[in-house]
């Protein structure tokens, strides 16, 4: 392990939020480092077409856009290291990061790591990513117009990802493991009534099916193991996401389901000189748009609660 290196500003993560809050903190000259992680680029890098992100009236590919945030947080001065954070320590200043090779000290940290999508596991969902298969009805529904699609899940994420669809297919499937939903009564209520989804029951999916392309969902009842195959050409994991903050579990206040708590209206997390953005604090909205926004707000606070504290 080399010596430690003192920063101004540790920015961990490098989706959305992490790429906003270092171009507002390199302009604000406070020459931050960011810690990209070896998975740099965050959930866009699992996108193809990002059509919802404003200043882009043709759409862009996620890693494009990912690409072009990064030489815009260079271009002010960012150093981005492609290195996981793997041990933090709050307790003290300057908080204490270190890498598997490197250890920082900072003066204030950006905590920026996001979430992940929970996947079903399935080497065939694997296959098909972004042929088809997708954690993000709001990102990649209308690439889909006008085709058969299917939902996996009984949650409120799985009938709000639902009812978008009912937008653009004729038909969308909502499968689940159960024969009740878990998501809330106003939103089951509004699935069931819509004419456009049909629900299958006690189901798992058992493969999905198509060789470049979604072509259709092999569904098994859970009770009696009977299989049988759906056409569909698009198929929604709305199964839940995990926030990315494992390794800030004793040193920040999380929430009971993991997420980075922040005090209402800002980003400051319960230790001073710790700011939080983007997915690995907000469970609601999950959008790249308002990731950058939160990331611009941990920026803007950390720039003030640095100054305050220069000013002494
Ligand atoms: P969630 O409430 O945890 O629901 C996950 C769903 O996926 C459950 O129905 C679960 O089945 C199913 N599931 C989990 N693992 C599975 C697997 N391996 N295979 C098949 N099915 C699986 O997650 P969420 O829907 O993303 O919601 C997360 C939180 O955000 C919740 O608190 C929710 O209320 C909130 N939220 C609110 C709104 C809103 O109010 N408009 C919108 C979105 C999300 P079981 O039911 O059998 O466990």
């Amino acid at each position: 392990m080399s010596d430690i290196q003192r920063e101004k500003v540790l920015i961990i993560g490098s989706g959305p939020a992490g790429y906003t809050a270092a171009i507002y903190a390199a302009r604000a000259e406070l020459e931050p480092v960011m810690l990209a992680g070896l998975q740099f680029g965050g959930q866009l890098m699992l996108t193809t077409e990002v059509e919802n992100f404003p200043g882009f009236p043709e759409g862009v590919t996620g890693p494009d856009l990912m690409e072009m945030f990064q030489k815009q947080a260079e271009r002010f001065g960012t150093r981005v290291l492609m290195e996981d954070a793997i041990r933090v320590d709050f307790s003290k200043r300057p908080f204490q990061v270190e890498t598997e090779s490197q250890k920082f000290e900072a003066d204030a940290v950006v905590l920026a790591t996001g979430a992940s999508a929970k996947w079903i596991g399935l080497p065939s969902e694997q296959r098909l990513m972004n042929q088809g298969v997708s954690a993000c009805a709001t990102c990649d529904g209308a690439l889909y117009r006008d085709k058969p699609m299917a939902v996996v899940g009984g949650g409120d994420t799985a009938i709000e990802e639902a009812l978008f669809l009912t937008r653009y297919a004729p038909k969308v499937t909502l499968i689940h493991r159960r024969d009740e939903l878990r998501a809330s009564k106003i939103l089951a209520e509004r699935a069931r009534k819509n004419e456009k989804i049909e629900f299958a029951w006690n189901a798992r999916v058992a493969e999905v099916l198509g060789d470049e392309f979604v072509t259709g969902v092999r569904l098994e009842d859970v009770h009696s193991g009977k299989t049988r195959d759906i056409v569909v050409e698009a198929l929604f994991i709305a199964i839940g996401h995990e926030p990315n903050t494992g390794i800030f579990r004793d040193q920040i206040a999380l929430d009971d389901t993991g997420y980075i708590k922040v005090d209402p209206g800002t980003s400051r997390t319960n230790v001073e000189g710790v700011f939080a953005c983007g997915d690995a604090m907000d469970p609601t909205y999950r959008q790249a748009i308002t990731a950058a926004g939160r990331g611009c707000m941990a920026a803007i606070d950390c720039e003030r609660w640095l100054a305050e504290e220069e000013a002494g």
